[in-house]
């Protein structure tokens, strides 16, 4: 840390993401990337044209895919909100909408915290119930930001929409973000409450369901009020948020949309089998909505079993938090790779029983 760095940045600790080895081949099943490719009418999008005019800037305002993305779900696209990442626009809306404080559960995606310090909001985190879900009580009238992951992250556990229709409800004088990253793969979207509400802010993103991690696309769907806020704050630090080759690709993949629901219908019938053989091998496993599931084992310890896979060229997500750190998440790749994975702790617990 150098001398210059602003005091209130100086105690900030920052998100760490899952690790992206360099060192040899590895079954990635650490950071909720889909184990498949871009659609093959998205590969061949890109022509060399689209590298020559890199010289040109993006269209700021982004109008052909959010075009596409508004009449993919029936909106205007004066609710939809296009950025490099949902990650940007978690970070919009802590800046945006955190005034009042923020609320959210004690277990869920770490970056929340992490932007509530950064932008020096008064956060509060909710216990998660025994059973690792989000009890919607608990966010009922509660007058701050409230941001609900829904599904939840790591645990995966989904709220059905009155629930969240409820939280909405209870708090119009707030905005209620719902974080849907994994919402593809099982869940229900709020999107369709955006017009009864205008303190709704839907997050989304191409990372996950729609096999676009490394371009960087996040989409919000809310009202013509919070978007245009979400627009301002673009407009006074990034206005060409989204570069010209990802915006490319974004509109190729909107146009792609039955393979995408094809591959989402894939990932959540391996989860299925995953979670069989997971429960058949003694491990409990949380019921899962995402790409991806929460698993622990009473015989070998959440970071034992990370680090025992990762010796095999397998890695998942452990985290240290004590509250959760029996478990790991583990995301769900091809079924050959979760055989692989299934195989592999097997033989590990084997060890542990000797
Ligand atoms: N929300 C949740 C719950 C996530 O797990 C992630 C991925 N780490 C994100 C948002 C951010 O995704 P991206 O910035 O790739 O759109």
């Amino acid at each position: 840390m150098s001398r210059y760095l602003k005091e209130n940045y100086q105690a900030l600790e920052e998100y760490t993401p899952g690790e992206q080895p360099k060192d040899g081949e590895y079954i990635k099943l650490n950071t909720n990337e889909s184990p498949f490719p871009p659609a093959p009418s998205v590969v061949e999008a890109l022509k060399g044209e689209d590298v020559e005019k890199l010289r040109l800037y993006s269209d700021p305002t982004m109008s052909v895919l959010k075009g596409k993305l508004a009449n993919l779900y029936g909106v205007k696209d004066e609710n939809i909100y296009l950025s490099n990442g949902s990650d940007d626009i978690l970070n919009f809306a802590f800046m945006a909408f955190g005034q009042d404080g923020a609320v959210f559960p004690e277990i869920t995606y770490g970056f929340y915290s992490v932007f509530a310090e950064l932008h020096g909001i008064g956060y509060e985190c909710v216990p998660l119930r025994e059973d690792f879900t989000v009890d919607y009580k608990d966010y009922l009238k509660r007058d701050k930001l409230v941001v609900i992951a829904n599904p939840n992250a790591p645990t995966g556990d989904m709220r059905p929409l009155w629930e969240i229709e409820e939280i909405i409800k209870s708090n119009p004088d707030n905005v209620v973000v719902i974080d849907e990253a994994y919402v593809d793969f099982g869940g229900e979207s709020a999107y369709p409450l955006i017009d009864k509400y205008d303190n709704l802010l839907v997050v989304r993103t191409f990372s996950k369901s729609r096999c676009m991690a490394g371009a960087r696309l996040g989409y919000a769907i809310a009202s013509k009020g919070i978007i245009s806020d979400l627009e301002k704050l673009k407009y006074s630090t990034n206005p060409y948020n989204i570069n010209r080759l990802t915006a490319t690709l974004g509109e190729a993949t909107v146009d792609a949309e039955e393979y995408y629901q094809e591959k989402c219908k894939e990932i959540m019938s391996v989860r299925e089998y995953t979670k069989e053989r997971l429960e058949a091998m003694g491990f409990l496993v949380l019921s899962s909505k995402a790409n991806f599931l929460f698993a622990k084992h009473n015989k070998i310890n959440g970071e034992k079993l990370y680090l025992e896979l990762k010796a095999r060229h397998i890695l998942v997500r452990h985290f240290t938090n004590d509250k959760i750190k029996n478990f790991n998440r583990i995301t769900i790749g091809t079924k050959e790779q979760m055989d692989k994975l299934l195989e592999a702790t097997q033989e590990i617990l084997k060890g542990e029983t000797i």
